[in-house]
């Protein structure tokens, strides 16, 4: 299937690492611009000088999202060196662990600037550019905000937000041609995941083996490629009549029954 992404300029927040780096690949791949704004300055400099190699135009803006100015910045350069933006990745974040009990209300502040102003900031800068190019917009989830996970209640409010907000632009951007979708990942391993196990779990090999054990396809992990896959598509006009939607993809992690596994 022909993805008709050539030349497509798409901003991926996070880009350069786990799920965002797998975007940012599958990206290239389909002939489209990754521009990737992260703060991981060696990771995001080595993946575009490999896809540059490959003979990509990928484009690296350093920068923390969560610091004012910063996604005007990122709209501001992408324009500057593409004129054009075609579609908005919002991917970055971090669970950080801001719970009920033991966090604060500075905490849960601290933590929905991290993990959700960035998303609406970098849309609204981006909008004139979307409304020219009729782009899509893809946020990144999680399936913490349908199922909880107990201790993170800055992280389960900022992706609950999210999925509300995935509705309410698809909604205000229906005049301009403009969609709107959510990917929920579920168990990933990305740099992000594998230190919550390292952190959180005195065994963290028994704790992933217990995970994926409840995973009903395949007893296994999503891999990024397949996350990437899902949100390239939802950016992509092969799936021009697709918005508003929350898509989980998780081998059927969070809605199959339990008995199954
Ligand atoms: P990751 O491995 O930590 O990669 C995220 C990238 O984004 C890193 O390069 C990180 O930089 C960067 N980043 C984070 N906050 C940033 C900020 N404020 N400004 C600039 N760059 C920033 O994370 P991941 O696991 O791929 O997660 C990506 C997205 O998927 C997140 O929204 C996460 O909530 C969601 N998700 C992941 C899973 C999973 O199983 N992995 C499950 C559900 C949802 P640093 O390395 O400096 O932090």
């Amino acid at each position: 299937m022909d993805l008709q992404l050539k030349d497509k300029v798409i901003i991926v927040t996070g880009g350069s690492k786990g799920i965002g780096e797998g975007i940012s690949r599958c990206l290239a791949k389909e002939g489209a611009i990754p521009v990737i704004a992260s703060r991981s300055v060696t990771e995001s400099e080595q993946l575009v000088k490999e896809l540059q190699g490959e003979g990509s135009p990928a484009l690296f803006i350093a920068g923390d999202l969560a610091e004012p100015g910063s996604c005007q910045m990122v709209v501001a350069q992408t324009i500057s060196r593409f004129g054009r933006i075609d579609g908005i990745v919002n991917n970055a974040g971090v669970n950080d662990g801001v719970g009920l009990e033991k966090g604060s209300p500075e905490g849960f502040c601290s933590s929905l600037n991290k993990n959700l102003h960035h998303y609406y900031d970098l849309v609204h800068f981006s909008l004139p550019h979307l409304k020219k190019s009729r782009g899509a917009i893809v946020n990144i989830s999680s399936k913490v905000a349908l199922a909880g996970q107990g201790h993170t209640s800055g992280y389960a409010a900022a992706k609950g937000a999210q999925l509300a907000l995935t509705r309410e632009w698809a909604a205000e951007l229906l005049p301009f041609g403009i969609r709107v979708n959510a990917v929920l990942p579920a168990e990933v391993m990305t740099p992000l995941y594998a230190h919550w196990l390292n952190t959180a779990f005195e065994d963290p090999d028994a704790k992933k083996k217990e995970i994926t054990e409840k995973i009903p396809l395949e007893k296994r992990m999503t891999t990024k490629a397949e996350i990437a896959d899902m949100a390239v598509f939802l950016l992509s006009p092969r799936s021009s009549h697709t918005t508003g939607q929350w898509i989980v993809v998780d081998g059927g992690y969070v809605h199959l029954d339990r008995s199954l596994t």
